[in-house]
């Protein structure tokens, strides 16, 4: 079963990972892309387009509010970042790219990635994907995972595993 209290998530993708990726998918490894990754597996944080809009121009890095859209489409499509629908419904990006899910508070919205428990050695998602394509023959993508609770008082225990 899952390893421990404390997951860490796997590394985002490095420079040269993340350029092999879009190079066999026919596209670049433009200057907004890799501004764009930077910034998410520096902060490994969930963010909208907005917000990162936002935090780059802070930052000094000129682009506009719809290329940063555009581009988040592009390494979402590449798989290189993961969208998932945050707590008011809105899309946010997601720089780690191991099977997770978000646990969100549903007082402050803060998002917290959580490790799939293993199923026959398989993450839950995947192995839901797979035991459903036998059942019925569909090609199913991904099952995005979304809990909502409120976390442990400041200061109270790990939960144990
Ligand atoms: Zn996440």
């Amino acid at each position: 079963m899952a390893n421990g209290t404390q997951w860490k998530p796997e590394r985002p993708w490095g420079a040269a990972e993340a350029r092999e990726v879009l190079r066999a998918q026919g596209l670049r490894y433009s200057r907004p892309r890799r501004v764009i990754l930077e910034y998410l597996s520096e902060q490994d944080r969930h963010l909208s387009a907005e917000a990162l809009h936002q935090a780059l121009k802070e930052r000094g890095e000129v682009l506009s509010l719809s290329t940063v859209y555009l581009n988040l489409g592009v390494l979402a499509e590449a798989g290189l970042v993961r969208g998932f629908s945050g707590p008011g419904g809105e899309a946010l990006y997601d720089s780690n790219p191991s099977e997770h899910y978000h646990l969100i508070c549903s007082e402050t919205g803060e998002v917290q990635d959580v490790a799939p428990p293993l199923i026959d050695g398989q993450p839950l998602g995947a192995f839901l994907r797979s035991y459903v394509e036998r059942q019925t023959g569909w090609v199913v993508d991904e099952p995005k995972v979304t809990l909502w609770g409120r976390p442990p008082p400041q200061g109270e225990v790990e939960p144990s595993d």
